[in-house]
């Protein structure tokens, strides 16, 4: 039996069964890295004296709900005693004072800690390209990017370093490198997990969700990251919760496709692959109609201004005083904070502070800033509207498959251009999940993505349980072919 290719939910029966250990599970999971991480590069912090620590607690085996299981952790969340950087020279060698509190809440129920996974720098980017650490590679072709911003988080679970992983969405970084490694990712409506502890890129639209094999594991994390905190006022109770789904077909479920993101330069490949799920999810039952939604074409550019806008404001503390990185040298304090921030950021980094500080500025507020806030209302409004037609709106997750390595790096327009099946999901703030759909003629994973009304969180994974076993995605990544 390979051990890394176990979802969670079977490991967890066979540790509560007593037939393999919770030592034995990571000790694979380590091995595999000690094979493939070379090559990967999805962890930036490897924990390995912790979680063979934790693997070996009293009741590691069948104890706590979620004991035992190996889990890589995006280097977004803080977490102590593990030096977090969010891809960053400005953090290089921080080591945080506390833990963020939806990691606490896995590590309450038991789970390994791997280390941290690798990212785009303070999760800005959509390839992994920008950490300031060297790029992560896409399991399925190591000449491919994985994704991003959670790249590392998604190539771990793709490659057989994590049995599943922790990632953060923003515009898409849980979805977009979800479905470029051909894994499961899940953002859940904004509010129903904790921000504390996540550093802040855009705080109206962060979201911390599951990166995982199965649908049934990002129903089961879900179960241990939701809850309301104290520590975040955004925070709620979610009005449902989270359940793992039963095995049932699609009977009744009103399904609309957005058809404007199917045609708008999609890969014909992807375009194919989509089309043949949206048939299996028919022949399951669903009533598939089109939908169609109003202001789509302003979403990517109004997202450009207020994620940005967002960041300016959060990143202002990087100031080489608090903590992180200083540049040495300087004479007095503004040198030393122009330097310190010329030398502790990346080159996207700089660009959004640049463009959310001009939009935020005296004169320009109203036309950009103002303009793109009353753009995201209404396409929360075209969100309400179309599901008061459909159960569920789906789409391919990405425009294209996994691109080069270097392909997109000194285009950045074209790079922003990869999120634009999720981005107008996170200016809506709801739910939204990509499941493996189909592979290109290249034998690149391709993804898609069902979209759900505001905290129907358990709903949407129940269909995307039902889609799952109409869709019937059995293939897994060369590299945990090769290696088993
Ligand atoms: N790729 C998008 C961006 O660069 C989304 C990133 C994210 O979701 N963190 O902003």
């Amino acid at each position: 039996m390979s051990l890394i290719k176990l979802t969670a939910i079977e490991a967890l029966e066979l540790m509560k069964r007593g037939e393999i250990s919770a030592d034995e599970l990571t000790r694979a999971y380590l091995e595999q890295m000690d094979r493939r991480e070379g090559d990967l590069h999805a962890y930036l912090e490897i924990s390995r004296e912790r979680a063979l620590d934790d693997a070996a607690r009293p009741g590691a085996d069948g104890g706590p709900p979620l004991a035992g299981l190996p889990t890589g952790i995006k280097d977004v969340f803080c977490t102590r005693g593990i030096v977090t950087t969010c891809a960053s020279k400005m953090l290089e060698h921080y080591d945080p004072v506390y833990t963020a509190t939806c990691v606490q809440q896995l590590i309450d129920a038991g789970i390994v800690i791997l280390g941290k996974t690798n990212m785009d720098e303070f999760a800005m980017g959509s390839s992994t390209e920008n950490s300031a650490f060297g790029p992560t590679r896409n399991p399925w072709d190591l000449q491919r990017v994985p994704g991003g911003s959670s790249g590392g988080s998604a190539a771990a679970v793709a490659g057989g370093e994590a049995i599943w992983a922790l990632g953060s969405d923003t515009g898409g970084s849980i979805r977009q490198p979800a479905a470029l490694c051909g894994v499961v990712g899940f953002k859940p409506t904004y509010g129903s997990v904790s921000r504390y502890g996540m550093i802040a890129f855009a705080s109206s639209f962060d979201q911390a969700g599951p990166i995982t094999r199965t649908v049934n594991d990002a129903a089961l994390m879900m179960q241990y990251l939701t809850g309301k905190d104290p520590l975040d006022s955004t925070s709620v109770e979610h009005p449902h919760g989270f359940s793992i789904p039963v095995d049932q077909d699609l009977a009744g479920a009103k399904i609309g496709v957005i058809t404007k993101l199917v045609r708008e330069g999609t890969d014909p490949d992807v375009e194919s692959a989509f089309e043949t799920a949206v048939e299996a999810m028919s022949a399951a039952g669903a009533q598939i109609g089109e939908a169609t939604l109003q202001h789509l074409d302003y979403a990517l550019p109004a997202y450009y201004i207020l994620a940005p806008a967002e960041a300016s404001s959060n990143l202002a503390r990087f100031d080489g005083v608090r903590y992180g990185f200083r540049a040495a040298g300087a004479e007095g304090i503004t040198q030393m904070y122009e330097e310190t921030r010329s030398q502790g950021f990346g080159d996207e980094v700089k660009r959004r502070i640049m463009l959310g500080t001009f939009a935020l500025s005296s004169g320009y507020y109203e036309a950009y800033y103002g303009q793109a806030q009353k753009v995201r209302s209404l396409i929360f409004q075209d969100f309400e509207r179309a599901f008061a037609e459909f159960d569920f709106l789906i789409s391919p997750t990405t425009p294209t498959p996994a691109f080069e390595l270097g392909e997109k790096a000194d285009d950045p327009l074209s790079m922003y251009l990869s999120d634009i099946c999720t981005i107008p999901v996170s200016l809506a703030g709801v739910p939204a999940i990509s499941i493996p759909c189909g592979v290109t003629l290249q034998g690149l994973p391709v993804g898609l993505q069902i979209i759900g009304p505001a905290f129907s969180g358990k709903r949407v994974l129940q269909a995307a349980r039902s889609a799952e076993i109409a869709i019937g995605f059995d293939k897994v990544s060369p590299l945990i072919e090769e290696d088993v």
